[in-house]
């Protein structure tokens, strides 16, 4: 496992320029190429692979019978995954791995149908089978895993707090009982809270973003959930909320899949390990600009 830095700062650098050749499924292509993203930047990044075969692969058939994607995410993350009302555009770190996968099985973004799914309903929409894939800041963990399976990780963040401009709170041990700490019903860092700082009154709501409301208008104390997302909630309204102290635990997100579908799981697992450039492009395109600074882990082919 490769270290993790991450800091709370808006460095404000500009986007490195990407400069990728190559040409086979999965792997970087050259500028100018058909792309699953929606803007010129992505014409870079990946190309839409043809003529895939994927053997044993219940989920690869699916889409194939369909001749659909249906992919899992967030919309109310920004910088990870978020959709903008305004235009639909759908953008993220996330969301343009979840496009990267969908191009290396042959699907353009016009072939991608997303849908948002909560922290709390992840496994079972994966479980149902309404989702073909899910790529939404999701941890690995034991216990999920005794329902899905996950390939990754793709990335590494750990648990942080957003607190009001003003707010004395420092770090999580300056959570009491008198400090309202708000977080998705489902996720790790609200069942950390309640196993770990039983003392702290907690609010749960299905959308982080619900409880970014809930801060800026008083009713609640802290947010908790992993830095990389407070710290694009925290670029959104800068003079209004900060985070603060270091990450308190270590969150590494995979791509959620139906249990023992290997063949799907390899074959993502072999995209990550060796797409080392588009996944350095996706990340300087999402976020090169927020702080945070995190290596591509390597993939636990479990
Ligand atoms: N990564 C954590 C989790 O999977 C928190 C973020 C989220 O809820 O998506 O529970």
């Amino acid at each position: 496992m490769r270290k993790t830095r991450i800091t709370g700062a808006f460095a404000g650098v500009a986007i490195a320029a990407i400069a990728l050749t190559g040409c086979n499924s999965g792997s970087p292509t050259s500028p100018g190429a058909s792309a699953g993203g929606d803007d010129a930047s992505d014409a870079a990044l990946w190309e839409v692979a043809s003529d895939v075969s994927l053997e044993g692969s219940p989920t690869f058939d699916a889409i194939q019978s369909r001749d659909q994607v249906i992919v899992g995410v967030k919309e109310d993350q920004p910088g990870l995954g978020f959709l903008d009302a305004t235009t639909n555009e759908r953008t993220g770190f996330d969301v343009d791995i979840a496009r990267w996968i969908a191009a290396s099985l042959g699907y353009d973004e016009d072939k991608i149908e997303f849908k948002a799914i909560a922290s709390a309903n992840r496994e079972q929409a994966i479980v149902n089978g309404d989702v073909d894939y899910y790529v939404g800041t999701y941890s690995i963990t034991d216990s999920r895993k005794q329902q899905i399976d996950f390939a990754g990780p793709y990335f590494i963040t750990g648990q942080g707090l957003l607190v009001a401009a003003d707010s004395d709170i420092a770090s999580e041990d300056d959570l009491n009982e008198n400090t309202r700490v708000c977080s998705a019903t489902g996720s790790t860092p609200i069942q950390n809270i309640k196993e770990n700082y039983p003392e702290v009154p907690t609010e749960e709501f299905d959308l982080y973003s619900a409880c970014v409301d809930a801060l800026i208008n008083g009713t609640v104390d802290a947010v908790t959930t992993d830095q990389a997302i407070l710290i694009g909630y925290a670029a959104q309204y800068p003079d209004e909320i900060k985070v603060v102290g270091e990450p308190f635990s270590e969150e590494k997100y995979g791509i959620g899949l139906r249990k023992g579908d290997d063949a799907f799981r390899a074959h993502i697992n072999e995209l990550l390990t060796d797409g080392g450039d588009v996944w350095q492009g996706i990340f300087d395109k999402n976020l090169g600009q927020s702080g945070i600074t995190v290596e591509q882990p390597a993939v636990d082919a479990y």
